[in-house]
Order: structure tokens, then sequence, then C-alpha cells
């Protein structure tokens, strides 16, 4: 539902953000509902009325602004109750992202706790450890199959924490910038080399990697890595 990561790119609308859509099996999940969210799954023909669950790994606005309209959405103006939220307590507690008048229409709100497994009907997905990131933020692993590598520093286990057979990684940077808490491209090369997963996608781009030409950079990559990395375009959808 986008590709867009951090304020400018966001603020500017150069790629869509309105963050992940995952299907399994009749359960749908949205992921992470950036500013727009809620207009690329109209445009996108999703009905937010059928969706199961909303889940945010932070509270960062690119990542958490369309949350309340999805939860009406989700809920049909909470005349329907259904679906659950996950989210970290932090998006509840402190500064709060998720309205009040609207935490009841959601069969249950559920804060993530850390290496933790969730299961939404037919979906399973573990939290990793809390990712160094300045607001409580974790990354996924849905089964051996996807691994969701969150806005998120480096940290010593972030590739056993998210290594599976497809890995989507969040690359705000270019470079590395020891005073900004984002995987940088290296870094993301470095996470995708030791994995070794069948397919990377890298996403969420800052406005240097946007610069640079994702797919160019993606292709350099593959190169530098041996494995096929692709950079996703809004509206991508993968069958994994
Ligand atoms: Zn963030």
């Amino acid at each position: 539902m986008g590709t867009a990561g951090a304020r400018f790119m966001v603020a500017k609308q150069l790629a869509a953000s309105g963050g992940l859509y995952i299907e399994e099996g009749s359960t749908r999940l949205a992921c992470d509902p950036g500013p727009g969210a809620v207009v690329q799954y109209a445009k996108r023909k999703v009905d937010l009325a059928r969706l199961d669950g909303i889940l945010v790994s932070h509270r960062h606005l690119d990542h958490s602004s369309d949350v309340n309209v999805m939860i009406e959405g989700m809920t049909e103006g909470g005349f329907r109750p259904r679906g659950k939220l996950f989210c970290p307590a932090d998006a509840l507690d402190h500064d709060p992202v998720v309205l009040h008048y609207l935490r009841a229409f959601p069969r249950e709100v559920v804060r993530l706790e850390p290496t933790t497994v969730y299961r939404l009907g037919d979906l399973e997905f573990t939290t990793t450890r809390r990712h160094p990131h300045g607001a409580e933020t974790y990354g996924f692993r849905f089964g051996q199959r996807l691994g969701w590598v969150t806005d998120s520093d480096w940290y010593d286990a972030i590739v056993e924490d998210h290594q599976a057979e497809v890995m989507v990684l969040h690359t705000v940077l270019l470079d590395e910038r020891p005073d900004l808490p984002h995987l940088s491209i290296p870094e993301a090369a470095r996470i995708i080399a030791e994995a070794r997963p069948r397919l990377a996608i890298i996403t969420h781009f800052g406005m240097n990697v946007w610069r640079a030409h994702p797919w160019e950079v993606a292709e350099q990559m593959t190169q530098a890595t041996g494995i096929q990395v692709k950079a996703a375009r809004d509206g991508m959808s993968l069958e994994i």
C-alpha cells in the first residue's frame, strides 16, 4: 500500500505511505497504516470492513497516522465490532496515537510484547526483540515464510530475529548515519547476506534512497550479496 519512509518522502507523497497488507487463507491484516493508507486501500479495492486485524509496529506517524480511520473502517464506524488491533503499549498509553473513543470498536486491543507468538485467524506471527528505534518498535516473522524488518537501528540479533524465506526490509538511509536509528543500504545488505533469504525486498525509502533509484540500489545489492533483491513499488503484490 506504499513504499515511502520517513518525513520528507511521506510529507511530499513522492510515494504512497499506506504500509503492508497481508492475506492468508481468509484472514486479512493491515500493517502500519501511515498517511493515506485509507486512500490506498480504497484505490486497490480492499474493503476495510473485511479486515480481521490491524498491526502497528510503532507509533511514529508514517506507520500509524491512519490507524483510527482504519479502525472505523474495519468496524463500520463502531456499529459492527470486529477484528483485533495489535500495537506497542506506548501507542496507547503515552501520547497515544489510538483515540480513546475508538478503542472499544475492535473485539480486542493487544499490547505487543517482545518475542511473543500471536494468532489471528489463519495467520500466526512472532514479534522480535524490541528494536532500537526511539519509540517502542517490533519487527515480525510470519512463520518461516516472511520476515518483516521494520524501522530499526542495527542490533546484533537482527538477522536471527527476522530470518525467513522472504524478507522485507525498511531502508530509510542510503548511507549509515550514526545519529539516526534507521537501517542504511549497507546494513540491509549485511542482513541479507547473513540471513540468505530466497528473496529480499527493500521498501520504506528515505529521500536519498529514492534519489538513488531504489531499483538500481536493489540491483547493486543483488550483485553484492548473490541474493535476489527487489525494490518494492507502490501497489506491488507478492505470493509467498
Ligand atoms: Zn520509525
